[in-house]
This record gives structure tokens, C-alpha cells and sequence, in this order.
């Protein structure tokens, strides 16, 4: 099979959907890779090191968009509308339900769209997200430790303390794939840390995992409110799976903390749970202060390091795409059920139901 990876046009992406390593793997297999020249450079991974995995280096994103199927890192944006086409496999980020004119682009040129983040294990995990809620979870931990530096803002608090100087208290609300990364990254740089969760069983696991290294909390709104008050970083990694993320955090809380203190909103993707964290940021101007606390809600914080990033992606992606491009999309959905779940668009038709239901299509 012909695979073609365009460059990544969205502002301020500079992941790439496939490394050199990707393309060795994917052309030992027999398969034909096409690269968009300078695809790999926001990465790291300059055109020379794809050659010699093997791949073509093509000039314009019309001919990587060619192939087979085209593997891509985010959502395709409308300038690119125009390379799809009914033979085509489209493997990437898609986000339906927050793209209707996408979708009806998809739907119109029949492309078969398989969707990262509705591949679904039996055990209910999301394999192609988890990598970047990895990034993002510990990510959270640097930003907010560098934010609550004097010069950038914050109460100048070390996260560690030193010997005579308390600790930095840090809040996460939300023990998941996210939390339990901030956490770690957290614990490691000798913060105290309480880590907020409705689920009891993730709370025990949790502190399986940390044993006397962090404080777990049920999370209700009392529980929060104590935490938020007299932490120094209160980091929000919330998910309910397909809702928008609930306001767990309201004004008056954020307005108990003290001022410089810092609030990273992990989950501001779908929302955020800070009702004082009202709009997404960008990694040009991370962050704003409101009720004297620091505010960071970057919505796509992998971006920032592309590098860790774009490995992180590909090495979940790559079997996947060895699975479709080796079998064939119809063998491959027949052997896996997690990759079928990926399937949003085929033959014109909507295939993944939170999607369809959205649009009010038959499912
Ligand atoms: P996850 O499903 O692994 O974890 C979510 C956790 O939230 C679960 O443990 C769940 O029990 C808990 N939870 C649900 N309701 C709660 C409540 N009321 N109080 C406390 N905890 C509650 O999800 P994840 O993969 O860790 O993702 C977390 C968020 O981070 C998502 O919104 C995701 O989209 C977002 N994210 C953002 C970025 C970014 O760049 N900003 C990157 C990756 C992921």
C-alpha cells in the first residue's frame, strides 16, 4: 500500500504523523511511504533521516495526499478538503462531533475515516489518547512549577521547599491517565500532593501505586474547596468520557487561594473545570490572571514538545497502521474490534454513533 503524510498546516502544530522509525517498520513491510518535504522538522526529524528509512520526500501535500492512506496528526482543515476522495484511507485525529463541515466534507467524498481517538479497547481505554494525556499530565507539573516563579508572575513558591522551607502543596482533581502522570512528576519533584477522584477504586489503586507519597481525597465540592484554598498548584484533569467537563471548581473557591498561585486546566479541551478558566489559551500566551491567581489553559499542551510528542503518537499508532495497510482496511476491521470502534466515515455514511448522534444521521 502507497502512504503518504502530509506537513501538519494547523497553527502551531509541529507534531508529524509518522517518524523514521515509523517509516522503517511501515517499508520492511512492504510498503511505499511519501513524505512532505520539512513534514518532520518541527520535530526533529529532518527529511535526510526519512530517505533513509526509506520513504519518498515529496514536495507538495497534493502528492503525499495521493496515497492509499494518508496518516495525519490533527483534524483535516478545509484547504485540505480538497484531496479527499472515495478511495481514500484517512488515519488521524478527527474530533467529529466538534467538526461539522469535516464531516460533511468526509461524508460527500466517501472517504473511510478512522478516527485515533474512538479506537477503544475492550477494557474501555482509549489507546491513541492516552499517550498525549501523558505529555499533558506531566507537562502540567513543569508549567505550573515554572509559573509559580516570581518573574513569571507567580508567589515564588519551589515546589521541593529545602530543609527549614515547607513544600509546595499541589491539587489534582482527577486521578486518571493525566492526574496519575502530573502526580508522578509532581511526587518527583518533592511537592506534597493530594490527588481528588469520584471513583473510589481509582483512588485505592492510586494509592497502591504512591502508598504515603500523596493524600487521596473523594472528590465532592467540599473536598475541593479545602484542597483549592491551601494549595499552591491545583492542576484539573477531569474526564467524563463524550461530555463536556464539569465546573468543578467555582470562582469563589479559585478567589480563596492565595494570590500567585497557580491553576494549570488540563481538561479545558473539553471545557475546562474551572469556572474561572473561561477560554483556551495558546502556547504563544499561555496564560492570564484572574481573582489574582494564574490561569494556564493551553488546549493542545503536547504541542509544545513536539519531539516527545510525535514519538509518543507514532508509537501508538504504528501497529494500528501496519494492521490496515497489511490486511486491508476490511480484514483488518474484521480481526480487531478496538480499530473498527476507530471507523467514523465509510461509503458516505456516519459509523461512529456519538457522531451520528450529534448530527441527528441514522446510525
Ligand atoms: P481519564 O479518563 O484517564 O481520567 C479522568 C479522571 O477523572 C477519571 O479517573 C475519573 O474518575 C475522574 N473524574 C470524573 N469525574 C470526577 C469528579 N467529579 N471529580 C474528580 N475526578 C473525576 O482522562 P485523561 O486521559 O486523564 O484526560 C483528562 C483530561 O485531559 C481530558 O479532558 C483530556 O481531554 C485532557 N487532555 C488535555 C490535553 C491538553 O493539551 N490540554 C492533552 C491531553 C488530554
Amino acid at each position: 500500500m502507497t502512504i503518504g503524510v502530509p506537513k501538519e498546516i494547523k497553527n502551531n502544530e509541529n507534531r508529524v504523523a509518522v517518524t523514521p522509525a515509523g517509516v522503517e517498520a511501515l517499508v520492511a513491510a512492504g510498503h511505499s511511504l511519501s513524505i512532505q518535504k520539512s513534514a518532520g522538522e518541527g520535530s526533529g526529524f529532518l527529511d535526510s533521516a526519512y530517505q533513509q528509512a526509506g520513504a519518498t520526500i515529496v514536495e507538495t501535500a497534493a502528492e503525499a495526499w495521493a496515497a492509499n492512506m494518508v496518516m495525519k496528526v490533527k483534524e483535516p482543515i478545509e484547504s485540505e478538503f480538497q484531496y479527499f476522495r472515495n478511495d481514500l484511507i484517512l488515519f488521524t485525529y478527527l474530533h467529529l462531533a466538534a467538526e461539522p463541515k469535516l464531516t460533511q466534507a468526509l461524508l460527500e467524498s466517501k472517504v473511510t475515516a478512522i478516527a485515533y481517538e474512538t479506537i477503544q479497547l475492550p477494557n474501555g481505554t482509549l489507546p491513541l489518547l492516552t499517550p498525549m494525556s501523558e505529555v499533558a499530565g506531566r507537562m502540567a507539573v513543569q508549567v505550573g512549577a515554572s509559573f509559580l516563579e516570581k518573574p513569571n508572575g507567580g508567589k515564588g513558591v519551589l515546589l521541593s521547599g529545602v530543609p527549614g522551607v515547607r513544600r509546595a502543596k499541589v491539587a489534582i482533581i482527577g486521578g486518571g491517565v493525566a492526574g496519575t502522570n502530573a502526580a508522578k512528576i509532581a511526587v518527583g519533584l518533592g511537592a506534597e500532593v493530594t490527588i481528588l477522584d469520584n471513583n473510589l477504586d481509582r483512588l485505592r489503586q492510586l494509592d497502591d501505586i504512591f502508598g504515603y507519597q500523596v493524600s487521596t481525597l473523594a472528590s465532592n465540592s467540599s473536598t475541593i474547596a479545602q484542597a483549592v484554598k491551601y494549595s499552591d498548584l491545583v492542576i484539573g484533569a477531569v474526564l467524563i468520557p463524550g461530555a463536556k467537563s464539569p465546573k468543578l471548581v467555582t470562582e469563589a473557591m479559585v478567589a480563596s487561594m492565595e494570590t500567585g498561585s497557580v491553576i494549570v486546566d488540563v481538561a479545558i479541551d473539553q471545557g475546562g473545570i474551572f469556572e474561572t478558566a473561561d477560554h483556551v489559551t495558546t502556547h504563544d500566551n499561555p496564560t492570564y490572571v484572574k481573582n489574582n491567581v494564574i490561569h494556564y489553559s493551553v488546549g493542545n499542551m503536547p504541542g509544545a514538545v513536539p519531539y516527545t510528542s510525535t514519538i509518543a503518537l507514532t508509537n501508538a499508532t504504528l501497529g494500528y497502521a501496519l494492521q490496515i495497510a497489511g490486511k486491508g482496511y476490511k480484514k483488518a476491521f474484521a480481526d480487531n474490534a478496538a480499530l473498527l470502534k476507530g471507523l467514523n466515515t465509510f461509503e458516505g455514511s456516519v459509523t461512529y454513533k456519538a457522531v451520528a448522534d450529534v448530527y441527528g444521521y441514522h446510525f
